[in-house]
């Protein structure tokens, strides 16, 4: 699974007819690439990365040539049979807090605004804004994300001795969570659609490495003493991808 930080999406391409594969894929210009790479997110969704001024042509070029390898890593992934299109929710459902709202969409002449009242989320503003209703409700998961797993955060930290400078909660595709040399972790918010034990895994996951900056064995001692059955919960967190809905990633 590629791990890199989201930059600009300078460009969106529609999908060529015969790939079959989302309903597009992301091109992503990079200063640093030399040249075109393709990542495949735990959703299925598709990225390019190209090194800066590559053509459209090349890139839909590059991307019908390794066609098939972008198939074999989506039915790795389990999400050959996704639909194509991220809907969006009825009914949001939060694993770690066992929370669910309902999502309702009320028409109005408005610019978009969301409404929060005991256990629903009104959506107001206009229906044919999709794309910005979506992003709302991102915000929203965002803002929860902070409501949440900050006190987790806080918690164990205390509990644990481990401190940390900075906390942010984020939405990315492809890591949950990740620690700085200076002691700042961010977390991701799709974390609210994992079960409690494997959020609390991942925290103390990203608390041990304010010690350990590496992956090394010191490192997995550490987490297993205060998690134990760390690397099964590693690949259980892997694996939880397929419990966070598609539409956080809608842009
Ligand atoms: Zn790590």
């Amino acid at each position: 699974m590629a791990e890199f930080e989201e930059q600009t999406i300078s460009e969106q391409l529609p999908l060529l007819q015969p790939l079959e594969l989302t309903d597009s894929f992301l091109v992503r210009e990079s200063g640093r690439a030399r040249r075109m790479s393709i990542h495949v997110h735990p959703h299925g969704q598709v990225e390019v990365v190209v090194p800066k001024r590559t053509r459209s042509a090349d890139v839909q070029s590059f991307v019908v040539n390794h066609r098939d390898w972008i198939e074999k890593a989506r039915r790795s992934m389990g999400v050959d049979n996704m639909p194509s299109v991220a809907l969006f929710p009825a009914e949001v459902r939060f694993q770690f807090v066992d929370q669910a709202w309902t999502v309702t969409r009320v028409p109005a002449k408005s610019r978009i605004r969301l409404r929060e009242s005991g256990g629903e989320l009104r959506l107001h503003g206009a229906q044919d804004d999709e794309l910005k209703m979506f992003v709302s409700l991102q915000n929203w998961i965002k803002e929860q994300g902070k409501l949440h797993l900050v006190p987790r955060l806080e918690a164990l930290s205390k509990e644990t001795g481990l401190g940390f400078r900075r906390s942010q909660i984020r939405l990315q595709r492809s890591r949950w969570g990740s620690c700085s040399s200076r002691g700042s972790i961010s977390l991701n918010a799709a974390a609210l659609f994992v079960e409690p034990a494997l959020v609390d895994y991942l925290i103390l996951h990203e608390l041990s490495h304010t010690r350990h900056m590496n992956h090394s064995a010191r490192f997995w001692n550490l987490v297993d003493s205060l998690s134990p059955g760390a690397r099964n919960s590693d690949r259980a967190l892997n694996r939880a991808w397929r419990d966070v809905p598609a539409w956080l990633y809608r842009r």
